[in-house]
């Protein structure tokens, strides 16, 4: 049974039909791509999923059980952990603060300081290979790195389910590498990713499965290893697409 599973999801925001009865289903142990050119609704159905809007129509289950997610935190307690397009971090915390925002008590002690920036820099080494001060704010940090500090955060929180809205929109090559190894080592632990990206050869590297939207409708799932020709896909989504 698909550990999430989204059917008939309708959403207008005025004047726009965003989703129009869009289906999705992912399983535990795949990397699932989520597709279409931009305004498809990519990131509309993943907010709708964690309760960042409210749905119009259409049911959620997660294993196996129907959920209502009314706000972002009940998605982070279902299990779903979620990296927005619109990465919500706090530029004037420090990096540290930022992975650990919301689930350490507000007035840390020295020494629950002390800790937490040691798990935050052990963090980032292990699972980005990155070294960097994390008693620094944020915002004196490139954007991919910030990226990278999102990415973090969310693979720090356990999850059943892990949401990746184009992740790698700031990455260079080897940190696009980086992050698929993590990616695959999470999968064959039984996670399962929701990876939304424009780039089709990211996504035949790294999906086991792919789902198409074009102008909130959906147009369909494939598994990866039966994906038709990039043109094909190209027409699908609607757009010309870069392999
Ligand atoms: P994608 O992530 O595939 O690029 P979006 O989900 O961001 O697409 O957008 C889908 C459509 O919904 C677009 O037409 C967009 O303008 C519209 N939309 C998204 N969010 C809002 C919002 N908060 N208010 C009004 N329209 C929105
Ligand atoms: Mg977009
Ligand atoms: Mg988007």
């Amino acid at each position: 049974t698909p550990m999430l599973q989204m059917k008939g999801i309708r959403k207008s925001f005025p004047g726009v039909r965003a989703l129009k009865g869009v289906d999705f289903r992912l399983f535990p142990g795949e990397v699932h791509a989520l597709m279409g050119e931009n305004g498809a609704g990519k990131s509309t159905l993943i907010k709708a999923l964690t309760g960042v809007y409210s749905v119009d129509e259409g049911t959620v289950h997660l294993d196996g059980s129907p959920i209502r997610i009314h706000s972002p935190q009940e998605s982070q307690a279902a299990g779903i952990s979620t990296v927005y397009q619109e990465v919500n971090l706090c530029p004037n915390l420090t990096v540290a603060e930022n992975i650990f925002i919301g689930r350490e008590p507000r007035k840390l002690g020295r020494i629950r300081w002390k800790e937490m920036n040691r798990a935050a820099s052990a963090l980032l080494a292990d699972r980005m290979q990155l070294h960097i001060d994390v008693t620094r704010n944020l915002e004196s940090y490139s954007v991919a790195v910030q990226q990278l500090v999102a990415i973090a955060r969310a693979l720090s929180i356990s999850a059943k389910v892990l949401i990746l809205d184009e992740p790698t929109s700031s990455l260079d090559r080897n940190e696009v590498q980086q992050l698929f190894a993590i990616m695959r080592k999470l999968k064959n632990e039984g996670l399962a990713i929701l990876f939304v990206t424009h780039f089709l050869d990211q996504v035949y590297e790294i999906s086991d499965r792919i789902t198409i939207l074009r102008n909130g409708e959906f147009v369909g799932e494939y598994m990866a290893a039966e994906l038709p020709r990039i043109e094909l896909v190209s027409r699908m989504i609607g757009k010309e697409l870069h392999a």
